[in-house]
């Protein structure tokens, strides 16, 4: 393998100057900010609600070291984007020239990564999973060519729920000359060990976990990815300057001290989800459920578009995903409070 990042890198990046912000410029101490066209007298809130008038801190350290104590990963190594959507969109932009680069998607897997793609009007390759939804290792070594950039992972994958063997990623990851994203927004729910304690090893690779999932902050938009210091400054230059805002800033340092009742919560959602499963699968209309390593299960139904439509008469909204590769006559459920499961097996307990 010779990965090297000045090879992937797209010429206008490599020659980009990045946008200095004023709070970019100036590092230090003072009191008195004239610098940003800010407005001094403050923001219009109520009382309490806080103050809102200066521009966040672009590179978002205090965050940053919060989750660089709690992840083990030094705070160089990690970039935090308005979501992992964001660090999405500029793996794309960084790496992959449109109307000549492509990327490899394994499916069923995350919408945004097809989406993304199109947007950047980059060519995606697809390569379909085993039938136990693993990594056709075999295939995506055959479709990968010189212009291929990033290849794309989901482990534990949505929609289908599973990880991914580790040893395929690593197979990849030893043999690929591009960028090797594993994503990982549902880690917390897995007995499977992430992939960032890998980021010694493997230059080429970008682990991506979210706020939105197992730690309850979806509203504030924060996604983290983690790789080596030079693909970082890479997502750094890209970035729009204040890509996180103050509030979602000041909330997450808050709520990351909150870690015992996010791991409280893990607990009780895999418990849940396997009380779930377990009730589910004796259902007379539920044909197969998959097994899972994340907060929802995927659930193949006799028939899937009538079970939705019932569900949602009855005030429960499911994931309809019949209609995806490989997931024939699928639902996917996200595993509720306790109350709320129990409310979806009772009222599917009545459906005929
Ligand atoms: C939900 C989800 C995300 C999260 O995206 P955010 O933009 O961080 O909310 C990322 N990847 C996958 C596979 C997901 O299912």
């Amino acid at each position: 393998m010779s990965f090297k990042l000045e090879n992937i890198l797209r010429e206008n990046i490599k020659k980009l100057v990045p946008y200095s912000s004023a709070r970019d410029e100036f590092k230090g101490e003072a009191n008195i900010f004239l610098d940003a066209n800010e407005n001094s007298y403050g923001s219009p809130l109520p009382l309490g609600a806080g103050q809102f008038n200066r521009y966040p801190d672009p590179l978002q350290l205090k965050l940053k070291e919060k989750i660089s104590k709690i992840k083990g990963i030094p705070a160089q190594n990690i970039f935090l984007g308005n979501g992992s959507d964001e660090a999405i969109d500029i793996l794309y932009r960084a790496f992959c020239d449109p109307g000549k680069d492509n990327v490899i998607l394994n499916l069923p897997t995350y919408g945004m990564f097809e989406v993304s793609a199109n947007i950047n009007d980059v060519a995606v390759r697809k390569v379909n999973l085993t039938e136990n939804f693993q990594l056709n290792v075999e295939k995506i070594s055959e479709a990968i060519d010189g212009k291929t950039k990033l290849i794309f992972i989901c482990s534990p994958n949505n929609p289908t729920g599973n990880s991914m063997d580790r040893e395929s990623i690593e197979t990849i990851l030893n043999n690929f000359d591009g960028i090797v994203v594993v994503d990982e927004a549902y880690i917390n729910f897995s007995k499977q060990k992430s992939f960032i304690s890998e980021l010694g090893e493997y230059k080429n690779l970008v682990v991506m976990q979210t706020l939105s999932k197992a730690w309850g902050m979806a509203g504030l938009r924060i996604g983290m990815a983690f790789a080596s210091k030079e693909i970082i400054s890479v997502f750094n230059k890209i970035k729009p300057p204040y890509n996180i805002n103050e509030a979602s800033q000041q909330f997450a340092l808050k709520a990351l001290d909150n870690i015992e009742q996010v791991n409280n919560w893990i607990r009780e959602i895999v418990t849940e989800r396997e009380e779930l499963v377990k009730s589910l699968s004796g259902f007379s209309f539920v044909s197969k459920l998959f097994s899972t390593d994340a907060n929802f299960i995927l659930a193949k139904t006799t028939s899937p578009k009538n079970i939705y439509d019932y569900l949602v008469k009855n005030g429960i909204i499911v994931r309809d995903r019949s209609n995806v590769i490989l997931c024939e006559g699928c639902l996917r459920i996200t595993v509720g409070t306790k109350e709320e499961n129990k409310k979806l097996l009772d009222v599917l307990n009545q459906y005929k």
